[in-house]
């Protein structure tokens, strides 16, 4: 029998689970640890709560988590109820799947202002992850979100839905009052790279054209040539088109203007006691693509400030760490004997849910390559023994299932699901 751990239940952990057995069958015992009392990692906690049919890949975890062999241990923080040499000594392999929760550091002057918040505390919050339900982030006046990616649209269009446009989304109630009364008449996207560079998906570009209450702007200025669209890949070129589209608006005919500041990049967040505006350089291009601060600054008036611009795996004792790239050391997801690590842990924040499939895949074959028949260790008899001693109370994917039942018999009208947004009132939750 092979004993695996893996900590975490992102799509990156059930991957690694199901990749596990497929290639061992009948003989592998596989627990998935998770810290939250619910599965799912980023599924449940980041991908937009308007966007409910890609959160549906959650339906193919499930099958994994229900077979004999595969179980969830939820409520249970590695590095803190249990170390990562106790998991290696009980189990013949671990993995890391820890994803990357910590945003990555906005290193400019005010960035600590009142008002300033990076994007996993402001999706967290949206999203219901018990570590951000008491944000409450300023929404009254202009946001700036910093960044050209999909996070940041998520953001963007998220501050100018109106209440109808989230039918059918389980934003959770506080968010969801929350934005019911904001007051924001600005969104300012800012990049530091030209309409030809963002990260961001046509689909969820063309989206921000659709918003009943807010007009995308784009300054036709900054639109590279009509003639060298052919040189840009197929996603590029639909991302410019749409953005092209935006070009011809001035946003007098909606309430909120979602602004596109292209070549623009942040240097310091001013204000008295809170953030009140940006101050921005703006950028030219160099030969290679290179965005250089011009030394022409201006500044951009901000209550709210949202920072897209990454992430980081934060270190576990025990466990080597890349500083500067912000995760786990590792050789194509090898740690250390017996510890691997796959998905954002392993690769940092890049890639879409279905990017974490083939990873799982890869690390469970260097596990077949490394473990054999597995060692004879103890698995997941020994770790039951180790967290009652300690008192960890663990949350089964039964009791998830009935927390589940119960979000949704809380749901409001119009949304699938209530999710709870403590930590007590979920593991309450398994005790209808
Ligand atoms: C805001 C946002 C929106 C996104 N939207 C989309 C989208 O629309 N479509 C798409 O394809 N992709 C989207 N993605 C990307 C997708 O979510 C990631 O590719 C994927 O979640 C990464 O999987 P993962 O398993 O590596 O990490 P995660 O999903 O982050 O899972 C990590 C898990 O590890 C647990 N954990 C962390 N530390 C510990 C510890 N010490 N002990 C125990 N457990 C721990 C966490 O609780 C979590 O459950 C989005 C990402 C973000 C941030």
């Amino acid at each position: 029998m092979r004993h695996i751990a893996v900590i975490g239940s992102g799509p990156a952990g059930y991957y690694t689970a199901e990749a596990c057995q497929k290639a061992f069958g009948e003989s592998v015992r596989v627990d998935i640890i998770d810290r939250l009392p619910v599965p799912f990692g980023l599924i449940r906690t980041g991908v937009a709560p308007d966007h409910q049919s890609i959160k549906g890949v959650s339906r193919r975890y499930e099958a994994v988590a229900l077979t004999d062999n595969v179980r969830f241990v939820g409520n249970v923080t590695i590095g803190q109820d249990i170390s990562i040499d106790e998991l290696r000594a009980l189990y013949d392999a671990v993995v890391l799947a820890t994803g990357a929760p910590h945003d990555r550091k906005l290193d400019i002057p005010g960035a600590e202002l009142p008002g300033v918040v990076g994007s996993a505390a402001f999706v967290g919050w949206y999203n219901g992850h018990p570590d951000y339900a008491d944000l409450a982030p300023p929404l009254t006046g202009p946001a700036v979100v910093i960044g050209n990616g999909n996070v940041a649209l998520d953001v963007a269009r998220i501050l100018a839905k109106t209440s109808e446009e989230f039918v059918g989304s389980d934003i959770v109630g506080h968010a969801f009052t929350a934005l019911q009364g904001a007051h924001i008449d600005t969104i300012t996207l800012l990049g530091r790279r030209g309409p030809h560079q963002i990260a961001m998906t046509p689909k969820e570009l063309g989206e921000l054209g659709e918003l009943e209450r807010a007009r995308p702007i784009v300054d036709p200025v900054d639109l590279p040539p009509l003639d060298t669209d052919s040189l840009l890949d197929p996603g590029q070129r639909k991302s410019v088109m749409h953005l092209r589209n935006f070009s011809g608006a001035n946003g007098a005919d909606k309430p909120i203007r979602i602004v596109f500041d292209f070549f623009a990049m942040p240097v310091a967040i001013e204000g008295d006691g809170r953030a009140e505006r940006v101050v921005v350089e703006r950028t030219a291009l160099d030969a290679e693509g290179r965005a250089n601060g011009t030394g022409e600054r201006y500044t951009v008036p901000a209550s709210l400030v949202v920072s897209c611009i990454g992430y980081r795996t934060p270190p576990i004792e025990g466990v080597p760490y890349d500083d500067r790239s912000g995760r786990f050391a590792n050789d194509e997801g090898r740690v250390l004997p017996g510890l691997y690590a796959v998905g954002w842990a392993r690769r940092g924040p890049t890639g879409t849910i279905g990017t974490n499939r083939p990873d799982g895949f890869a690390i469970a074959d260097k596990i077949a390559a490394d473990i054999g028949d597995g060692a004879g260790k103890q698995g997941r008899v020994g770790l039951d023994a180790l967290l009652a001693g300690r008192g960890v109370e663990v949350v089964t994917f039964r009791d998830w299932q009935k927390i589940e039942a119960a979000e949704n018999a809380a749901a409001r009208e119009g949304s699938p699901r209530e999710k709870f947004t403590s930590i007590d009132a979920l593991l309450a939750a398994r005790n209808p």
